[in-house]
């Protein structure tokens, strides 16, 4: 602390008969950089007291008239802040002991030497600023705890108030709280207490399992954590959406999980699935008939019609295989969504699954001039428990596109490895790229980036809405990273057991 700095504020005042103390005490307080105010009695530094601000008092005990004991009570009476050093001579020693115990901070003996009453007050100068800097502490933190408490309640309020589901586990995965819209829509007795394991609240398994995981940190690619969709009941579709919560070394501490209800999505959605499958399938027969027919007017007229007409005819049939396959992915779709396509999961060896995708699709990459290659881990990996058909569907897409939106001569590959809990397959290219602002919509259905270069490649736009419909059912996450000019990179993660 640097006494040195004091304000001028700082008030000392000296109340003493004796002319030359208070003379003598004003120069050597003033050359320190104290404010000085002089009394020679009693009632005249009462006075002072009513109109000035002081903070330290020199105080002489032997006074004629009010003598210093009673000026010191009525000081402490007035204000408890006020330190007061008293004046004694040799032979009042006790009294001074008796003015400590009325609460003066210190005492001086008469007579005294300028040094001596520098340390004096400057020690009690000293205490002034501790206190002062105690009561902002102190001050400060109930201002902190009240923020808090008010930070704290204001949260909860948010909570409580909030349309969606959130409930909240420790790294146990036992539920530390709840909001009435979760337990509106898990079908939880507004009464039911926090506390217990997540399977006393929730019915699904696969959802308490997957709260689980995230709870106990198995998810080390925290984006990757899949949306679980669930039943409640007949006709109560749900959305979860669950993220790990961090401590401050990066451990994890639990898991906050907000629940949906998006059972009018689904109703809609299952309506459209259902016309399109209808339309689709109206459509399919004939389709097929004409194309075959076609296929027969070309082979039984050759050489009887013009090049001109045989080139329209074959046109003509190259549309109707268009709109057959276009008819198969929308079929396909339907199925995904209507669960209908992973219905007959089995242990599968992924390594031998993606070398037998890899090995059928070799004649297309040689056609092209490109090279392909599958990187396989140096440990095998545990056997995936899915829908051999449906992963073919995944990973055939994934590689076609890869072959097809590469130029000839480029490099497509393949990699598998594990991340966590999941198998991760990383299908890369060095093709065309996509550019970001595509990145979200080619998941989507029909939609297809039409540049310069990819303009005249046949497609759907169905096969990336096949891929995702799929994982998504597998519990599964895909993710795409892409460069235009320079390439993509698709990645599957799916769980080992699906
Ligand atoms: P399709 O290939 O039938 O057009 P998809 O749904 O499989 O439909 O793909 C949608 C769009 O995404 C494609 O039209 C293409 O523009 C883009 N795309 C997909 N894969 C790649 C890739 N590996 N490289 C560049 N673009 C791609």
């Amino acid at each position: 602390m640097k006494l040195e700095n004091k304000p001028n504020s700082i008030c000392v005042m000296v109340v003493d008969d004796e002319q030359d103390i208070r003379d003598g005490s004003e120069r050597i307080l003033t050359r320190i950089g104290f404010r000085v105010l002089k009394a020679s009695r009693g009632d005249e530094a009462l006075t002072i007291l009513e109109k000035e601000k002081v903070s330290i008092v020199l105080l002489d005990l032997k006074m004629p008239g009010m003598d210093g004991m009673e000026v010191l009570r009525h000081i402490r009476e007035r204000d408890e802040a006020i330190l007061v050093i008293v004046i004694t001579g040799y032979a009042t020693v006790e009294t001074a002991t008796e003015a400590m115990k009325l609460g003066a901070y210190d005492f001086i003996s008469k007579p005294f030497v300028p040094d001596q009453l520098r340390i004096v007050v400057n020690r009690a100068w000293e205490k002034i600023c501790l206190t002062q800097e105690a009561e902002k502490l102190e001050e400060e933190k109930r201002r902190t705890l009240s923020d808090l408490g008010t930070e704290k309640s204001r949260i909860h309020t948010i909570i409580e108030q909030l349309p969606n589901g959130m409930l909240v586990t420790n790294s146990k995965g036992q539920v530390v709280l709840m909001n009435p819209a979760v337990m509106q829509l898990l079908d939880l007795d507004s009464g039911l207490k926090v506390g217990k394991q997540i399977e006393d609240y929730v019915v699904d398994e696969g959802l308490c399992k997957l709260v689980m995981e995230i709870s106990q940190g198995k998810h080390v690619d925290f984006d990757d954590i899949p949306d679980y969709e669930f039943n409640q009941s007949d006709d109560k579709y749900l959305l979860a959406k669950g993220q790990p919560v961090l401590g401050e070394k990066k451990e994890c501490l639990g898991a906050v999980i907000s629940v949906v209800d998006i059972s009018a999505i689904k109703v809609l959605d299952q309506l459209k699935s259902e016309f399109v499958a209808k339309v689709s399938h109206e459509l399919r027969s004939p389709l097929s008939t004409i194309h075959e027919q076609l296929a027969l007017v070309i082979r039984e007229m050759v050489g009887e019609v013009s090049e001109h007409d045989q080139h329209i005819l074959a046109r003509a049939r190259e549309k109707t295989q268009g709109l057959i396959s276009l008819i198969g992915d929308l079929l396909d779709l339907s199925r995904i969504e209507e669960g209908l396509i992973c219905q007959e999961p089995k242990s599968v060896r992924l390594e031998d699954l993606l070398e037998d995708i890899v090995d059928f699709l070799k004649t297309r990459t040689d056609g092209k001039g490109q090279s392909i290659t599958l990187e396989l881990p140096n440990d095998p990996l545990p056997d995936l428990i899915a829908d051999p058909l449906a992963l073919e569907t995944i990973f055939g897409n994934l590689i076609t596109n890869a072959i097809n939106y590469t130029q000839d001569g480029g490099t497509i590959k393949v990699e598998i490895d594990m991340a966590g809990i999941n198998v991760r397959v990383k299908v890369s290219d060095n093709g065309f790229g996509i550019a970001d602002k595509y990145l979200d919509k080619i998941f989507e259905r029909f939609y297809r980036v039409k540049d310069d270069k990819t303009r005249y490649i046949t497609g759907t736009g169905l096969g990336l809405p096949i891929v995702k419909g799929l994982v998504d059912s597998m519990g599964g996450f895909i993710s795409v990273e892409s460069t235009p000019g320079k390439g993509s990179v698709f990645t599957v993660l799916l769980p080992i057991k699906a």
